[in-house]
């Protein structure tokens, strides 16, 4: 009989998750997603229920889990700045905790594990498009660190677990992902712009608007995890994964206003602490080891998101 692989995605309810899960299905797997529905929502995954390979359990990853699975993908932890300093600690916990949760269950049942990490671990870079071997300058004690040094700390323990106990690890290092089914009231920039901009209110720019990030869209994301995790086991990464157009935030809401027919305006608020001032990835390491690059153009991304927009605030109005 042919084997059917069992996949725990943690996290899988939410935006990146959920696509994750949809993916994995499609190639035959069994899929448990585990999450604590922090961020993520049911309706990211109601289309999945119906399939009998699917599961869902609600459970904390700072907790122990104990299930029998040959993969892991582990996305769970807010990825919003305002969701993650909700309760800082509570992000540390879900990172370290949950990183070593996850690791244990790895090691226990031998099953390979990849990291959702991500380019915050390159803090506010001082070298440009960041590359792997670039070490970071992240501030360890601000308001972003619960999330970036939780991450490094994640990081630290995947290296530390392949090292001392043989796990076979896989860490992506995930930049500025988009698409359907970010929550409205994420707070990231691409779903704020872009409700902002179908309400007819003031967009809010912050800072100058100069500082820039590059988007990618959550199909080809998806495709480079899914790469990476299939990989060789000598593969263990960090691999970035992220589409290195850039653009500055300013260029964003041009670029949302366009698209959306919208007449908001643009206005700007305070610069949060901390913020990147720039953000791409080289990808270099991407292409040659999984033969992975984007294919979608942030415009061609922004279409469906802001498709999916349109629907999700009149469902939200009536
Ligand atoms: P998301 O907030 O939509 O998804 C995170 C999911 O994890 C949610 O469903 C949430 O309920 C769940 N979760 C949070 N804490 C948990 C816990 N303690 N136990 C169980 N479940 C928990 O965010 P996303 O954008 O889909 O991000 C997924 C992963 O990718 C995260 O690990 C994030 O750090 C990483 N990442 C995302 C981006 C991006 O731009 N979207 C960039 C870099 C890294
Ligand atoms: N763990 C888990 N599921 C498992 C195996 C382990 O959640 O299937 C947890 C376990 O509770 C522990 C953590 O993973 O807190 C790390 O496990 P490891 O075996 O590395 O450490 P130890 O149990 O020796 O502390
Ligand atoms: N940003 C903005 N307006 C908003 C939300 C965010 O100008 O309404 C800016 C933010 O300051 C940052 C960039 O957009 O420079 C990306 O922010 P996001 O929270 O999406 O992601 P991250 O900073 O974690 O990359």
């Amino acid at each position: 009989m042919h084997y059917v692989p069992r996949i725990l995605v943690t996290g899988g309810a939410g935006f990146i998750g959920s696509f994750l899960c949809e993916r994995l299905l499609e190639t035959g797997a069994e899929v448990l997603c585990v999450d604590n529905f922090f961020t993520g929502r049911r309706s990211n995954v109601a289309h999945l229920m119906e399939n009998p390979r699917f599961e869902i359990m609600r459970h904390d990853v700072t907790f122990p889990l104990f299930v029998e699975v040959d993969q892991i993908y582990n996305m769970a932890c807010p990825a919003s700045p305002i969701h993650y300093q909700f309760d800082p600690v509570q992000t540390t916990k879900t990172s370290v905790h949950g990183a070593i949760n996850m690791l244990g269950l790895a090691k226990r049942t031998k099953a390979k594990i990849l990291q959702a990490s991500t380019s915050e671990v390159y803090g506010d870079p001082d070298v440009h498009p960041q590359q792997e071997e670039y070490w970071g300058n992240v501030n360890p004690i601000g308001i972003r660190s619960c999330y970036d040094e939780g991450k490094r700390c994640a990081e630290t323990l995947f290296f530390d677990y392949h090292r001392q106990h043989d796990v076979k690890i896989k860490v992506a290092r995930i930049f500025n992902t988009y698409g359907p089914r970010m929550h409205p009231n994420d707070g990231r920039v691409v779903s704020n712009f872009i409700v902002q901009a179908l309400r007819g209110d003031d967009i809010t720019l912050y800072g100058d608007g100069q500082q820039t990030r590059s988007f990618c869209y959550v199909s080809d994301l998806v495709d480079g995890l899914i790469r990476l995790m299939n990989s060789d086991d000598d593969v263990t990464g960090p691999i970035n994964l992220g589409n290195p157009g850039e653009f500055s935030m300013l260029q964003l809401a041009e670029k949302v206003l366009e698209l959306t027919g919208s007449s908001s305006k643009i206005v700007h608020k305070p610069l949060p602490q901390d913020d990147p001032r720039k953000r791409r990835p080289d990808i270099t390491r991407a292409k040659e080891v999984l033969e992975w690059a984007p294919t979608v153009k942030l415009e061609d991304g922004l279409r469906p998101t802001i498709e999916y927009f349109t629907a999700e605030i009149s469902q939200l109005a009536s």
